[in-house]
């Protein structure tokens, strides 16, 4: 599907809402603060045409170059992976890829019994050089 750009209308009422200054949101929370210099910020898809986003104004902010790359780069790792999910639903994979061989896990031998034997547990308390360093209670 060809990607659907602004309107000139659309783009005009978000420069005139931007009312001159960046409208991307800084991590804070906080509106950017750089104003909209001439061919230095770009008309942004909120959501990104590529995941269905409309190219309508209340889809439409405009932003400053270093907010417009920190979206794009957001924007396009959400893409991806869902073009990855799209792909993995579908059935789609890449016919040279192979699952990782490994040669396993070596097999237990049989197990007897449920617990071990108490003889044994008894053995190793009478090895325990900690043992008479306890006070009698
Ligand atoms: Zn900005």
């Amino acid at each position: 599907m060809a990607r659907r750009e602004f309107s000139k209308a659309v783009q005009r009422a978000a420069f005139h809402r931007a009312q001159g200054r960046c409208e991307g949101q800084l991590a804070d929370g906080d509106r950017c603060p750089c104003s909209l210099t001439p061919a230095k910020f770009a008309y942004d898809h909120i959501v990104p045409d590529a995941l269905g986003g409309e190219p309508i104004l209340s889809n439409c902010q405009v932003l400053c170059m270093l907010c417009h790359a920190k979206k794009t780069r957001a924007d396009v790792a959400r893409i991806s992976k869902a073009n990855r999910s799209w792909d993995r639903h579908h059935g789609i994979a890449d016919p040279h890829r192979r699952k990782i061989q490994s040669r396993g896990f070596p097999k237990a031998p049989p197990q007897r019994a449920a617990t071990r034997p108490l003889q044994r547990w008894l053995d190793t308390a009478e090895l325990d050089p900690f043992e008479e360093a306890l006070p009698d209670p």
